[in-house]
């Protein structure tokens, strides 16, 4: 189901088919929101594990 969308560089309308990474008229790179969420998510991850990480570090290392 398509959709229309705004580009948000130049304002222009386009048909949002769903896997639309790039505006057609000037080319503008849409922000790929599922992948920065998966960094959020790996970056919390790796911040929440850390103390563990190093306190493994301590006991084997
Ligand atoms: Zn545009």
């Amino acid at each position: 189901m398509a959709s229309v969308r705004e580009c948000p560089s130049c304002a222009l309308e386009f048909e949002d088919t769903g896997d639309v990474e790039t505006c057609p008229y000037c080319g503008y790179e849409f922000p790929q929101r599922r992948d920065s969420v998966r960094w959020v998510a790996w970056l919390l991850v790796l911040l929440l594990l850390w103390p563990a990480i190093k306190g493994l570090m301590y006991l084997f290392g």
